[in-house]
């Protein structure tokens, strides 16, 4: 197993003690180029040891994940990564806002969400952070909520869409022009399917129309 040791003074941790040795091998050339290996040799033996230095540093084993930071981001809880990366912040307060919303279908969305893996349906977008958009307006009042009038899209597209700058033709399977907040053609693209979401077409003539009326 590799040992990861942290530098004490720089604070920087190397994947082993070659890697380490490397880094301060310039103390230890050697005709053999092995100053790397015979400067890790040296490390070991300062590890741990609180008045033992190599190369003018102290050392500590670490984690013998690739880094400690790589091992705390994936692992720790999300509060505690923050704290590791901003300890200033630590005491400040986080105030949470509550918002009311019209009331919504819950496990539709949960549903639909995992049937695209968190992931937007709009074709190379790879976007996980993502919201159930409905096609119509879910606030006008002959729209529904529901699978055929939904689309899982990613924050951005979601924007686009309800800003009308993402424009769809019902006959062509999903195709859209999205236009940027300059109206200039900004995407080419295509919303695509999973096979068990069926949506009905009627809800992109429905909003077509409802923005064209706007104009
Ligand atoms: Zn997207």
């Amino acid at each position: 197993m590799k040992k990861s040791v942290l530098c004490v003074e720089t604070g920087e941790v190397f994947d082993s003690l070659r890697e380490a040795g490397t880094w301060i091998g310039h103390d230890y050339p050697r005709k053999d180029n092995r100053g790397g290996s015979f400067a890790g040799s040296h490390i070991s033996h300062a590890v741990n040891l609180p008045n033992r230095t190599a190369g003018g540093f102290h050392w500590r084993l670490v984690q013998t994940h690739q880094n400690q930071k790589e091992f705390l981001l994936n692992t720790a809880p999300a509060d505690e990564v923050l704290e590791f990366m901003f300890p200033e912040t630590k005491e400040s307060v986080i105030t949470q806002r509550t918002v009311s919303h019209k009331t919504r279908n819950k496990p539709l969305y949960t549903m639909l969400k995992e049937l695209y893996n968190y992931t937007c349906q709009v074709e190379g977008c790879n976007e996980t952070e993502v919201e159930v958009a409905h096609i119509y307006k879910h606030s006008l009042p002959d729209s529904v909520d529901n699978e055929t009038n939904t689309w899982c899209l990613c924050r951005n597209h979601h924007r686009a869409y309800d800003a009308n700058r993402m424009i769809f033709n019902p006959a062509l399977n999903g195709r859209f022009i999205r236009y940027d907040v300059f109206n200039k053609v900004y995407e080419i693209g295509r919303i695509i399917y999973d096979e068990k979401h069926v949506i009905d077409v009627k809800w992109i003539k429905k909003s077509r129309d409802f923005h064209d009326s706007k104009k």
